[in-house]
């Protein structure tokens, strides 16, 4: 499954999108300190933005910021009018709540979907914002004809990213969801039965040919940086089995970005009141 592809179509279909609104979209990144993989992120995401005619802003915090600091930025930008969405990148340094702060993003500039009023909607099968990469891994499933309705579907890793969400989304989609993680008994015995396999993990290689039932389509979530490049949660032998698979880098990824200027442009509707927010 072919992400790389996908997103840039998707990143077309967002270019007409914000040529043909009203006014023009804002995005605000914010970013805490200086962790490397945060930052290539970050100007991952900057750079799609502005490619796309989205005006993007992007914020940089010291390091020994405090989440009063934080919290004021973020309530500036909750009330500026010329920012749609904001991005407060995770992680954020230890001194700050992370909780806090993605309680105090306004849900409807919350692209990431994080706050808990846009997870309770979720829940609750009438999403508002929806983390980007849950939504990247459904549309990959979707482009390529997985049959959902009905289907036996196992997702790995429970956060509240990319397991959960991922889990309700294949649900809402009448998949039988099993969500694994860390004491799961016996991973393999769960993973063999499954005919949709979602591993979003982070150990390198968790998923090996013989866990996979053949035909299954596999979505490989992991981003892990080993001595051998990045690697994906996925073993690539894995590929000898499966019907369809999503290669790292190059699936997931560019859809998690894809999906985060998608979601730039429902908050700009929902600004706008063209779109209503479930909790508005
Ligand atoms: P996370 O918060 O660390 O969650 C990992 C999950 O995996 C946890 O639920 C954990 O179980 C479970 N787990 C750990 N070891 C396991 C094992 N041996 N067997 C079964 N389950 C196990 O990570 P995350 O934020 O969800 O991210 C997961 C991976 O996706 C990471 O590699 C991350 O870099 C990548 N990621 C990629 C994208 C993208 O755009 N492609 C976006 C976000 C994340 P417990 O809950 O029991 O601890």
């Amino acid at each position: 499954m072919d992400g790389k592809a996908l997103a840039a179509r998707i990143r077309e279909e967002v270019a007409r999108e914000v040529e043909a609104f009203p006014r023009p979209i804002g995005l605000a990144t914010v970013l805490v300190g200086d962790d490397p993989a945060s930052d290539v992120y970050i100007r991952m995401k900057h750079k799609a933005t502005v490619e796309v005619g989205i005006e993007a802003r992007d914020l940089r915090l010291p390091a020994e910021t405090t989440e009063e600091e934080l919290l004021a930025l973020v309530s500036e930008l909750n009330a500026d009018e010329g920012v749609d969405g904001i991005l407060v990148q995770l992680p954020l340094p230890e001194q700050i709540d992370e909780g806090r702060v993605i309680r105090a993003v306004d849900p409807l500039k919350d692209v990431d979907g994080f706050h808990p009023v846009n997870g309770g909607l979720l829940l609750a099968g009438t999403p508002g914002h929806v983390p980007g990469t849950p939504l990247g891994v459904l549309a990959l499933l979707d482009e390529y004809g997985v049959e959902l309705q009905g289907a036996k579907a196992v997702v790995i890793g429970r956060s509240d990213i990319v397991g959960k969400p991922v889990a309700l989304l294949l649900l809402h989609r009448h998949a039988t969801v099993t969500i694994c993680h860390s004491r799961t008994r016996d991973l393999a015995a769960e993973t063999a039965r499954a005919d949709v396999v979602v591993a979003a993990v982070g150990v390198p290689g968790i998923v090996t040919p013989e866990m996979v039932r053949p035909g299954a389509a596999v979505v490989d979530v992991g981003i892990n940086r080993t001595e051998k490049g990045l690697v994906g949660d996925v073993d690539p032998g894995v590929a000898e089995r499966a019907g369809l698979l999503t290669p790292v880098p190059g699936g997931v990824g560019p859809m998690t970005i894809a999906m985060l200027l998608r979601s730039t442009i429902r908050a700009a509707r929902y600004r706008l009141k063209e779109l209503a927010h479930p909790a508005a």
